[in-house]
Formats: structure tokens, sequence, C-alpha cells
């Protein structure tokens, strides 16, 4: 009955890397309530969902392939790891190797990088490899702020 394209921040994003780097941010959060606001006032004066108007999407279908860059090193942990443990906590693949220094296990690793975000020592940085290639080139060519769009029916 509705659709909203919202800006989240990209996973390598950072200081360096300011791809969308805090969102969303307050307005977005604002125009999300209000988006919420929109679909309830719908709700309310419809008796049947199906009674509403399809709701156009722009966009493409099928989705493209994605792209598989294969596995590789990622992740060099510096000597400012004090051991707190926080990365661990933070990656969803259980892909950090307590015993070996918090190395990241690179079979395991989908390249989030949760762990560098949690990590308080700012000991986790990205190492030269194709995925930091790609954070440079979306902070280059994705600098420009984009704002939510919001599809209603009708
Ligand atoms: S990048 Fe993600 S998956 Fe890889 S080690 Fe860090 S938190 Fe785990
Ligand atoms: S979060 Fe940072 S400082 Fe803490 S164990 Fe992991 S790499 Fe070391």
């Amino acid at each position: 009955m509705a659709g909203a394209a919202f800006i989240g921040e990209h996973s390598f994003a950072n200081n360096e890397f300011l791809i969308a780097l805090n969102r969303p941010d307050k307005k977005d959060l604002e125009k999300a309530f209000s988006f919420g606001k929109k679909i309830a006032g719908l709700l309310n004066r419809i008796e049947n969902p199906a009674e509403l108007a399809p709701v156009n999407v722009p966009g493409n279908f099928p989705y493209k392939q994605g792209t598989s860059f294969g596995s590789f090193s990622v992740i060099d942990v510096t000597q400012d790891c004090d051991s707190c443990g926080l990365c661990i906590t933070a990656c969803p693949k259980n892909s950090i190797d307590e015993a070996n220094n918090y190395a990241t296990l690179d079979d395991h690793c989908i390249y989030c990088c949760a762990c560098i975000k949690a990590c308080p020592q700012q000991a986790r940085i990205l190492k030269n490899s194709p995925i930091k290639e790609k954070a440079k080139w979306l902070t280059e060519n994705c600098a420009l702020r984009k704002e939510p769009q919001i599809f209603l029916p009708g």
C-alpha cells in the first residue's frame, strides 16, 4: 500500500569514506515519521487495503546479478588493539580469531566493516584491496546528498 526509499549510512562509511555518513539523520527520521502518519491516515480511511490504487515504485526488475570479488584479506589489526573483544561481539559472521591477535578469518568475512566501526581504538583498518577501492569510488561518486523518496497509492 506504500513504499519508501530511505538513505542509510553505507557499511564502509567512516570519517575517510563519507558515504551517507550518519544517515538517517534528524531530517530523515522526521520524514519517516511523516510517512508512517500518512500510512496510518490511509488505513483509517479505508475498510480494505485492496481498495487502494496501485503504488508505482520506479526501478528495474529483474535485479542485476551481484558482483563477486572472491575471497581476499581486507582488514589489518594494528598495535593499538587492546584486546577489548568488542569486534568479536560486533561481527555477524563469527570471523575474528581472538587467539590470533583478533585477525580476520578471511574465508568467512563478508566485508561488512561492523568490526571496524565497533573498535574503540581504531585498531582495525581497511587494507588496500578491491573493497577499499570500492569505498573510494563510492566516496568520489556518491557524495551528493540524496533525499528519501516516498511512494503512495495513486
Ligand atoms: S568485516 Fe564484518 S564479517 Fe568481516 S570480520 Fe569485520 S565484522 Fe566480521
Ligand atoms: S575492538 Fe579493536 S581494540 Fe578491541 S579487540 Fe577488536 S581490534 Fe582490538
